[in-house]
């Protein structure tokens, strides 16, 4: 998907927004199926051995004995492990047990909005074959201030719509009539896309699931334990960084087994190493994983509001000319995030540094716009030229003032 296609106002007036100035795009994959084909690729390795369906019950992190439930027959089984790593999601078994042992902050809250799953259906094109109902390069966002819907296109030519708002609102909706006359109020362009009837009983049928944000530091115990992904850092998924963001873990909790040159092999009773690879991973990491937690939420504003309001518009509009005049000086906060390997806290910090002269360009060009335009209709035509040049210079003080600052 190259950008955001906004379904604006009552009729879903369509204005798309492109991610980056080149192109960039991101992808939109099915969760179930990157899941099946990960586990398919470590079944292939020699030396992993999967078993489903057993649950983490207790976990001694000193001796790495962990107890397991197989959920089926009830039987607990015992592993031992020299490296435990807990990739078990926002509600972590492994992070419990690691609490035991280290003094570990923890945070954790939930927003007061949810989500409900529902789906547009591909149509039947001209030729008789599937197509998809809607543009499939864009992520299509209903932005509608204190909430909003979006879509994402599947391989199978249909769409996954996610309806986020606050519970207060999902409970407002108590019967078909409820649904359709919010979604006539608020979605309507949709309506036709999705099928009522198919509207009405994926809503009431799918679950309205919570958004939780969990921090946790440390990350780990000694040589011991270590956690990623949701365990160590839920989000809300509003950047589209979680999953992501788990991935990062692998990649720089690998690259720090190399740079602390960690054997395969255990070496002795404990593995200083390791052990200062994985001390390395907290201290490093620890400040990724909060940027990225709180832009995720900052990203729900923006998705839901942001994206409609002129000096947002504005902002990107001239960001997006500095990011293409100066592109190592002005990169936009999205590109930084989402194609390009810069550690969150960085890109956050820059955007920041950025945003205060953004904000100063953006209401200079929009300002000097206005006046321009009020000035030009009672001024001669030959004004234009001059009002032209001023604005020009205006414009180009302010960037030059923005690029001394940020060199
Ligand atoms: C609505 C929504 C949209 C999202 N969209 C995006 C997106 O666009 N991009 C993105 O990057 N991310 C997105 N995410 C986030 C993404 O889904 C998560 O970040 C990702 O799934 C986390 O992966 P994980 O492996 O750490 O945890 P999980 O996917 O939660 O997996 C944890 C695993 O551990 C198992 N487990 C749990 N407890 C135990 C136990 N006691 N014993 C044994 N096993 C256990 C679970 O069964 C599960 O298999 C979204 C999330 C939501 C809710």
């Amino acid at each position: 998907m190259r950008g955001r296609m906004l379904h604006i106002g009552k009729d879903g007036h369509l204005v798309s927004q492109n991610y980056g100035v080149h192109g960039e795009c991101i992808n939109s994959v099915d969760r179930a199926k990157l899941n099946e084909d990960l586990i398919t690729a470590a079944e292939a390795l020699s030396n992993v051995k999967v078993t489903f369906n057993h649950a983490l019950r207790k976990a001694d992190l000193d001796k790495g004995i962990l107890e397991l439930e197989n959920k089926n027959t009830k039987e607990i089984i015992k592993a031992e492990a020299d490296l435990i790593i807990g990739c078990d999601g926002a509600y972590s078994s492994v992070r419990n047990s690691l609490m035991r042992y280290v003094r570990m902050d923890f945070e954790q809250g939930y927003i007061p909005h949810g989500y409900c799953e529902l789906s547009i259906p591909p149509k039947i094109g001209t030729n008789g074959k599937q197509e998809f109902a809607m543009d499939p390069e864009h992520l299509h966002i209903w932005p509608r201030h204190k909430f909003m819907m979006i879509a994402l296109p599947n391989p199978d030519k249909s769409f996954t719509v996610t309806l986020f708002m606050p519970f207060a609102n999902f409970e407002k909706i108590h019967n078909e009539k409820d649904l359709l006359e919010f979604f006539e109020t608020y979605f309507a362009d949709a309506i036709p896309l999705m099928g009522k009837d198919l509207l009405i009983k994926e809503y009431f049928k799918n679950p309205k699931g919570s958004l939780v944000m969990i921090k946790a530091n440390p990350y780990h115990y000694k040589d011991r334990c270590i956690i990623l992904g949701d365990a160590a850092h839920s989000m809300v998924p509003f950047y589209g960084q979680g999953m992501n963001c788990g991935f990062e873990d692998v990649r720089i909790l690998d690259s720090l087994f190399s740079e602390f040159d960690v054997k395969a092999t255990v070496q002795g009773d404990s593995d200083k190493s390791l052990q200062r690879a994985l001390q390395a991973y907290t201290d490093r990491r620890a400040k990724d994983l909060k940027a990225i937690c709180e832009l995720a939420l900052l990203n729900y504003t923006e998705m839901r509001h942001g994206v409609t309001s002129p000096t947002y518009l504005m902002r990107k509009k001239v960001e997006s000319w500095l990011h293409l005049l100066v592109p190592t000086k002005v990169i936009p906060l999205y590109t930084m995030v989402s194609f390009s390997n810069r550690p969150y806290s960085e890109a956050y910090a820059r955007h920041k540094a950025q945003g205060f002269w953004l904000g100063a360009a953006g209401t200079t060009v929009g300002l000097g716009a206005a006046v321009g335009l009020a000035l030009a209709g009672w001024k001669e035509r030959r004004h234009l030229k001059d009002m032209a040049e001023l604005l020009k210079v205006s414009f180009l003080t302010v960037v030059q003032s923005a690029m001394k600052l940020i060199q």
